[in-house]
């Protein structure tokens, strides 16, 4: 199938176009690489830099990709940077992403697939989550995430436009080739993974007072090849909806930083801080939706599995990408 890959110079996106390309697929990568890397990028795929704000370089793309589908990692994706910038989220999150969203039906794409998050739901009922509980979130990136999806639902109605969108947990671990390279890093496991590197003297938690079993906050670390093992299925006609993809176990920040300590071998100093604002205490997801009806099984589970492919990313590429 000819695809459209929006973001596919990002952690994900780059993980999702490798296995696009060894299912033979055709594929253009649209990326602008304030966040992602040209080196990111699998040779296979064409690459053209665009930023999606520029609507009518965005629908040339589209139209010339001759794209059946089209993929949308594209975003800016951080909890704590979207309480205090939240401006930069509706307006990249939304309003570009609207650009994308257009072309697709302008260009007649038949499916859109789309990065959505846990972060939607906010503090939840109750966990492991499902799809159907209330979604009242907490930050403005969960907000512009999910203003997105309810975009996606109404474009389904009234166009006709088909759409699979996936509420990831949290994304983790790497490719051999493609891993998570952020300019500024924010996320728990390569923060910690600098400590074993010894770029770090320390990492820091945020919070310790969540009423947690260890006082620190709970994710469902799934690893990303697992991620974009989701995408390709989501390809396939008839399917649509929204998924969550998480792998249904919740780790601790401090259990995280144990299994860095295990997995590389090497003691990591950890500082413990305030909380971060928007940050919920526990996030764990009920993923049997995209079990049963996409056929998805996470193939790298363990939280020691993510962390080792993580570290074997970063020990290969101590500085990340070149560019
Ligand atoms: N966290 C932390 N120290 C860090 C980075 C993150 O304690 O250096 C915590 C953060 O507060 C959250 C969890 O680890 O509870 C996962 O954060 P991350 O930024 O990796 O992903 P998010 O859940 O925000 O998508």
């Amino acid at each position: 199938m000819n695809v459209l890959v929006a973001g596919g110079a990002g952690y994900i996106g780059s993980v999702c176009v490798e296995q696009l390309c060894d299912a033979g697929h055709v594929v253009t990568v649209l990326d602008n690489l304030t966040e992602g890397h040209r080196s990111a990028v699998d040779p296979r795929a064409r690459f053209v830099g665009v930023c999606l704000s520029d609507r009518e370089t965005v629908l040339k793309t589209v139209r010339a990709s001759g794209a059946e589908a089209i993929l949308h990692f594209a975003a800016n994706a951080l909890v704590g940077e979207s309480m205090t910038d939240p401006g930069k989220y509706f307006r990249n999150n939304v309003a570009a992403g609207l650009n994308l969203l257009d072309a697709a039906v302008i260009a007649g794409v038949r499916k859109f697939v789309f990065s959505s998050t846990c972060a939607t739901y906010g503090q939840p009922e109750r966990v492991p989550m499902t799809e159907d509980l209330p979604q009242r979130p907490i930050n403005p990136y969960g907000e512009s995430k999910l203003m997105f999806e309810r975009m996606l639902s109404w474009y389904r109605q009234i166009h006709g436009l088909e759409f699979v969108a996936f509420r990831y947990f949290n994304a983790a671990g790497a490719s051999t080739r493609f891993g998570e390279h952020h300019r500024v890093e924010t996320h728990l496991i390569p923060n910690v993974l600098k400590v074993a590197l010894g770029q770090a003297t320390h990492c820091e938690i945020y919070g310790t007072d969540y009423p947690t079993h260890d006082g620190t906050c709970v994710r469902d670390y799934i690893h990303v090849a697992d991620l974009a093992d989701a995408h390709i299925r989501a390809l396939e006609p008839g399917r649509s909806g929204f998924y969550n993809l998480g792998n249904g176990s919740g780790y601790s920040v401090r259990e995280v930083i144990a299994a860095c300590e295990r997995v590389s071998g090497r003691p990591i100093r950890a500082i413990e801080k305030p909380r971060r604002p928007g940050d919920p205490p526990r996030l764990v997801a009920d993923a049997s939706k995209a079990r049963r009806e996409l056929g998805w099984e996470p193939r790298i589970p363990r939280i020691e599995d993510i962390v080792a492919s993580a570290w074997a990313w970063h020990q290969a590429h101590p500085s990340g990408y070149p560019d």
